[in-house]
């Protein structure tokens, strides 16, 4: 409410005097007093519909500002859960590659990965001309390992020489399970002599290996054959197959080189 003035008292005190009952201006000033007054409770009406507005206004701004802040503080949560899943994805792809691309036994490269590093590397090699020397192993007798120790003693066995072949070839050589009891190094940029260095050294690295607490030594009989420019993939192979058995014929625990290949009739395309 409106706090009463001197100048409103004034009038007041004017309006009840008996002595201005018949003042030809009392009634222009009580109608004049009058109208004031209500013009002053219209406007704290204003003031208040007006007060009123404003603490809606700002309640609600309060409101929304509120509700800005959880949706992000949600939005910031499912932002989090987003990269948690992202990253666990990114393992998931990385772990299935890496399956993929490696024998679940051994833990070596698998055929698949042999297979891509042979093209990249004969591709390579076509364009800068180095030599390339692919080794096929297999295991000697290694169903007699099976039959006298049970297909898990076996296993165990594979593994041992796998480890005992990666461990002997050079950090840029691969070395893969081809399949069963075969494995196949691939040497990029190694001519004969070196391959034989390091096939030397798996043989013997094989051959040292105690198998079942020293009573069983297994070995190894390898096939080597050097790859040329122009020379196809699976020419090659089957070359190193081939020696392969000749020194399984021969009588395993050794190494025979593949005579070179005949001249290529195209660049390797497999
Ligand atoms: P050779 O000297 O002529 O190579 O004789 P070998 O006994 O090694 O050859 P053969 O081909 O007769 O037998 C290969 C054996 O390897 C038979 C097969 O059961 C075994 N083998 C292949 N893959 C695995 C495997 O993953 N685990 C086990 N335990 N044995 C395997
Ligand atoms: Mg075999
Ligand atoms: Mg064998």
């Amino acid at each position: 409410m409106n706090d009463v003035t001197p100048l409103d008292l004034r009038i007041e005190a004017l309006l009840a005097d008996a002595q201005y009952d018949d003042h030809p201006l009392r009634g222009a000033l009580n109608e004049l007093y009058g109208e004031f007054r209500s013009q002053l409770h219209l406007i704290e009406r204003v003031t208040h519909v007006s007060d009123l507005y404003q603490h809606m206004a700002r309640e609600q701004n309060q409101s929304l500002l509120e509700r800005y802040r959880r949706q992000l503080k949600k939005l910031e949560k499912i932002a989090r859960i987003s990269d948690r899943y992202q990253a666990v994805m990114r393992d998931l792809n990385e772990a299935l590659k890496d399956a993929s691309n490696h024998d679940a036994l051994t833990g070596l490269a698998n055929r698949r990965m042999l297979m891509d590093a042979l093209r990249t590397e004969s591709n390579r090699l076509l364009r800068q001309g180095r030599p390339m020397t692919l080794v096929l192993a297999d295991i000697d007798h290694f169903k007699q390992i099976n039959d006298a120790y049970g297909h898990e003693r076996g296993d165990a066995v594979l593994v041992d020489i796998a480890r005992a072949m990666a461990s002997s070839v050079r950090e840029y050589d691969l070395c893969g399970r081809w399949g069963g009891e075969e494995f196949l190094i691939v040497m990029p940029e190694t001519g004969l002599p070196e391959a034989l260095e390091a096939v030397e050294r798996m043989r013997r690295a094989i051959a040292a290996l105690h198998v079942v607490a020293g009573e069983h030594n297994v070995t190894a009989s390898f096939g080597v054959a050097e790859h040329l420019p122009g020379d196809h993939l699976s020419a090659t192979i089957s070359r190193a197959d081939t020696a392969l058995y000749a020194a399984k014929k021969l009588g395993r625990n050794r190494c025979e080189v593949a005579p070179a290949g005949s001249q290529p009739a195209s660049p390797a395309a497999d």
